[in-house]
């Protein structure tokens, strides 16, 4: 039956025929439901692309030394996405596949082109029907800028708001600089202000990882629990933009990262454990392709990467982009993922082109190199953008890989806790269900 020399009635057996793992010869079931499997993990392939970037200016009145978006000074209004390229955008976006478009607004801090914002967001309630379209949208915003005429906008047209909160006020503070030195003060008004008038739902959070904030991971947690958000991201510094040329990404290796990363995750957990649902949502997303077969919608890990399929970004000056930290390398001199114009292409030019289609081609973690051979490849994805930016190569050196160590010391650190610790076993499997 097969080379393991397994024999149904030994236990063995019965436990890999109900993983699937196994099959009686000329027995075709177990295919087929691994096939349908496979099919609902990849589904997102079929609907591409559903996240559309718009760069609407490059100016920014903060100064935060990790930034990963090569900011300029708010006097400079040649920054600004004009109205016509802003509308060749939106024709890109609503002529993709996907039924459900969501419309990112992003910077420098995109507040600073308000007035744009509020035509695209216009002219896409309008043309949406047509396009047979469910649009929504999100504003990636300081909040510094908020204001009444912005909330009642954002109430209005259902519009989400997405913010950095990197903890207490000091290592905020310290971490996203602005005249003033109240970035903190303005971002948890910000968020106070959306809740109470918009809905709890309506504004989420994002934290950055720098080397001060690695013995403080707790505070940081903490903070969130205070403002009532809903859940926390532990993100790791990416090697790109500002975070390079003020070598704030050489600052910490991934050991010390994984160590953050597990005190923080174990904290959470007990907060979980003593009864309030607050998961980390990293974990969440990995646990969700390790225990459920449901498509994963995160773009940044997926195999084939979400590079393009997943997201595609319309930078300020009309220049198209396969993600957003694609964006940050050309900023830094290097186009590999820079699509093509929006004054030139179409969304069927950008996504065929030779360029995105290599990329794609080297992204298949299912075959690549050291990946095609771990045990972990069904719960990981690929990061062609990361491992060009740190290797020169879409694929990845995996030994050498920050990625791959990161992604193998979260996965083991899930992996144990599920098999060893019933306890916080039943919160992670509550996140994955959710
Ligand atoms: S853990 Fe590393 S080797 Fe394994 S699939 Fe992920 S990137 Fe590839």
């Amino acid at each position: 039956m097969t080379a393991l020399d397994l024999v149904p009635g030994d236990g063995l057996y019965e436990r890999a025929f109900s993983k699937l793992l196994v099959a009686r010869k000329g027995q075709r079931s177990q295919l087929q439901l691994l096939g349908l499997r496979l099919r609902s993990r990849m589904a997102f392939l079929r609907q591409p692309t559903g996240l559309h970037i718009f760069v609407v200016t490059l100016r920014c009145e903060h100064s935060c030394p990790y930034c990963q978006v090569s900011r300029r000074s708010t006097d400079k209004s040649r920054f600004d996405m004009s109205e016509e390229t802003a509308m060749r955008a939106l024709a890109v976006a609503l002529s993709s596949p996907s039924k459900g478009v969501k419309i990112e607004f992003q910077g420098g801090e995109p507040l600073l082109n308000f007035g744009l914002i509020k035509t695209v967001v216009a002219a896409a309630r309008e043309q949406a029907p047509t396009a047979g379209k469910q649009v929504d949208f999100v504003i990636t915003s300081n909040l510094a800028l908020l204001d009444d005429e912005v909330l009642t906008f954002c109430r209005d047209n259902n519009v989400h708001l997405s913010t950095s909160l990197d903890g207490p006020a000091d290592l905020h503070n310290g971490n996203r600089p602005r005249p003033g030195g109240n970035s903190h003060e303005l971002a948890v008004d910000g968020i106070r202000r959306i809740q109470q008038e918009l809905g709890k739902d309506r504004v989420g959070a994002l934290m950055t990882t720098t080397a001060a904030s690695l013995d403080r991971v707790e505070e940081i947690v903490d903070e969130y629990l205070k403002l009532d958000l809903d859940g926390i991201f532990l993100r790791a510094l990416s090697p790109y933009g500002f975070a390079i040329k003020t070598k704030q990404f050489a600052k910490y290796d991934t050991e010390r990262w994984l160590a953050f990363y597990e005190r923080g995750l174990r904290y959470i957990l007990d907060i979980n454990k003593r009864g309030t649902r607050f998961p980390e949502f990293y974990a969440t997303i990995l646990l969700k392709r390790m225990l459920t077969d449901r498509p994963i919608g995160y773009v940044d890990l997926r195999s084939p990467a979400g590079t393009g399929l997943g997201a595609l970004v319309y930078n300020y000056d009309g220049k198209v982009f396969a993600s957003d930290e694609g964006r940050m390398l050309a900023e830094m001199g290097d186009a590999a993922f820079e699509l093509g114009s929006l004054e030139e292409d179409d969304y069927r030019s950008l996504i065929v082109s030779e360029k995105l289609t290599n990329i794609i081609g080297s992204s298949l973690a299912q075959c690549a190199p050291q990946c095609s051979s771990c045990a972990f490849e069904p719960h990981c994805g690929s990061d062609p953008v990361f491992h060009h930016a740190t290797q020169a190569d879409y694929t990845g050196i995996k030994p050498l890989s920050e990625f791959c160590a990161r992604q193998k010391g979260i996965l083991k650190l899930l992996i144990n806790l599920l098999e060893n610790s019933p306890e916080d076993a039943a919160v992670l499997r509550r996140w994955a269900a959710q």
